[in-house]
Parts: C-alpha cells; sequence; structure tokens
C-alpha cells in the first residue's frame, strides 16, 4: 500500500539491491499488514482485554495483553510471526496515548474512501508506514477498540456521498483479507450504492484463510491490487518478514495470477523508488505470469 517512510525508503531502496518496499500500511498502492508498531493502548480484539499506555507490539489480534513488554510476537498466528522488524530501531507505539480517540475504520485520501477493518497482518514489512507512525494523513489508523463489523463501516458509509467517491478501497493499518465476510459484506453495500471497490493486499490472503478466497472476491471486489515488493522470494521475505517465510511470494504469485484466471480484476503494484532495474525485474515476472503491473510513483510520506 501506500506511503512508506521515508528514512527506510532511501535505506531499501537507496542502493536498488532488488528488494523493493512497495506498500506501507493504509495508502494508495498494495496491501495491508503490520509489524510491529507497538501501540500505547490497545484493545485486545480477541478477548477483550484492554491494556492502557502500555507499549507492545501490535499486528491485530493482540498478543500479551496485560503485559507491558513486547513479546509474545507471533504467538497468535493472526498476528505477524516474524520479531520487532522496525528497521530504525524505532518502538513506532511510543507516545500514543490518545485516550478517548475513536478508532478510525473509514477514512478519506485522494478522492476515495478507505476502509480500515484489521490491524492484523502476515507482513512484517520493513518499510511499513505504521512502523513509525500512529496516523496517516491526520487518520489515527491503530485499532484500540476491536475490528469493526461490517455494520459499523456501513453505518459510517450511510452519512456519506458516496457519489463523491472515485473508489472504496480496502485499505489501512493491516491486511484485510483476515477480514473476508466483513469485507465482502461492505463490498457488497459499496456496489449497492454504485461504487467501485479496490482491495489493497499482500496477496497471502489465501495462506491467512487456509482456503482459496478467490471465488469470494468475485463480484465484490472490482480490482485487486497486490504488492509484489520484490522479484522473487528471498528478496522479498528479506524485506517484508512474511510469517509464512520463502512461501508467501510463490502464494501472492499464484493468488494474482488465480484472481485473473479467474476473472477478477487484479494487478500487481510497485513503486518506481524500488529502482529501475528491480521495476524491470518485476515486469518480467509479472508478463511471464500474466497479470498487469502497476508501477506508481513515490508519495511523500504525510
Ligand atoms: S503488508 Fe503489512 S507490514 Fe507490509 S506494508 Fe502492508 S500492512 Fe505493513
Amino acid at each position: 500500500m501506500g506511503n512508506n517512510n521515508n528514512n527506510k525508503r532511501r535505506k531499501f531502496y537507496g542502493n536498488n539491491a532488488g528488494a523493493a518496499g512497495n506498500n506501507g500500511a493504509a495508502g494508495n498502492g498494495g496491501s495491508g499488514g503490520a509489524s510491529n508498531g507497538g501501540k500505547t493502548a490497545q484493545q485486545n480484539a480477541q478477548n477483550g482485554q484492554r491494556q492502557q499506555n502500555k507499549p507492545q507490539n501490535a499486528a491485530g489480534g493482540g498478543n500479551g495483553a496485560g503485559k507491558n513488554k513486547p513479546k509474545n510476537r507471533g504467538m497468535n498466528p493472526a498476528n505477524n510471526a516474524n520479531k520487532n522488524r522496525n528497521a530504525n530501531g524505532n518502538n513506532g507505539g511510543k507516545n500514543r496515548a490518545d485516550d478517548g480517540r475513536k478508532d478510525t475504520y473509514v477514512y478519506e485520501l485522494d478522492g476515495n474512501v478507505y476502509i480500515n477493518l484489521t490491524n492484523k497482518c502476515s507482513n512484517g514489512c520493513e518499510f511499513c508506514v505504521r512502523n513509525e507512525r500512529a496516523s496517516y494523513y491526520g487518520n489515527y489508523l491503530w485499532i484500540r477498540h476491536g475490528d469493526p463489523t461490517a455494520e459499523k463501516v456501513i453505518a459510517e458509509l450511510e452519512k456519506k456521498d458516496v457519489s463523491a467517491y472515485k473508489e472504496l478501497v480496502f485499505c489501512g493499518f493491516g491486511e484485510p483479507t483476515y477480514k473476508m465476510g466483513e469485507m465482502t459484506a461492505i463490498a457488497e453495500y459499496a456496489h449497492s450504492r454504485g461504487l467501485k471497490t479496490r482491495l489493497n493486499t499482500n496477496g497471502q490472503g489465501n495462506l491467512i484463510n487456509k482456503r482459496d478466497i478467490v471465488p469470494e472476491l468475485k463480484g465484490k471486489i472490482d480490482l485487486v491490487n497486490v504488492s509484489l515488493n520484490a522479484p522473487d522470494a528471498e528478496s522479498y521475505q528479506k524485506i517484508c518478514h512474511s510469517q509464512y517465510r520463502l512461501d508467501a511470494f510463490p502464494a501472492l504469485v499464484e493468488f494474482a495470477k488465480s484472481c485473473v484466471k479467474n476473472g477478477v480484476a487484479c494487478r500487481f503494484s510497485v513503486v518506481d523508488c524500488i529502482g529501475a532495474e528491480a521495476v524491470e525485474s518485476c515486469r518480467r515476472l509479472a508478463e511471464s505470469e500474466g497479470v498487469p503491473l502497476y508501477v506508481r510513483k513515490y508519495i511523500a510520506d504525510s
């Protein structure tokens, strides 16, 4: 997805090493997911336990509730199984005292309406925007009070003039395919109001859900945008740190191919700042797999 951290971009793209940060959480381009981040206060989305002002690692499900130590990452399979991947050594959750702030499930950006369904992610991308910031273009996207239901999101959308938007995009501080039921219900609603839908994903939805989710996307999602990030599995894992390790990259490629084959419009995306050589490698891969490639311009951080 969208816009990542500048420092990390310099680090990971600066020498065009072939690995390639693409989409951070929450933006225009691609996937969803999570790295550590470390929220100041985080609702445990699964057991309802709440802890305040205790920096911990995020990634959705919220491990170690009640403990004030950033450990147990990966104990919950829904979370990124990797260690703290904040390349700058920062804890992105520092100083996020924001008691009283409402969670943001629906936000507007660039003429689109975005849906932030979860903070869970199977990746721990080095470049993920959420590593270092709690908000994105002024939208606070860490979810402290539990992942939203479809009804909650739809109620927010009901208040809006959706004809003003180009698309409804599933993309936030997490990987949307963790919330298939919610996503497809919201997509149906969006269609009922004449709004096109896009899914920005890390492409690991079949691994995450342990089933083929492509049939569930058909007719609900008008465009699936899969963050490619790198032209091969090793490069991908080096920067994206998937909990599925080297299985992640071939799985995301297969997922994209399956979308195309089954009539779900799909494209890979990379950001141009990965360097011309890496873009070309990604282009060759995309062409060989029969999946369109979208090379988008890097957008500076908010
Ligand atoms: S896949 Fe997950 S960790 Fe990577 S950029 Fe997207 S949200 Fe962040």
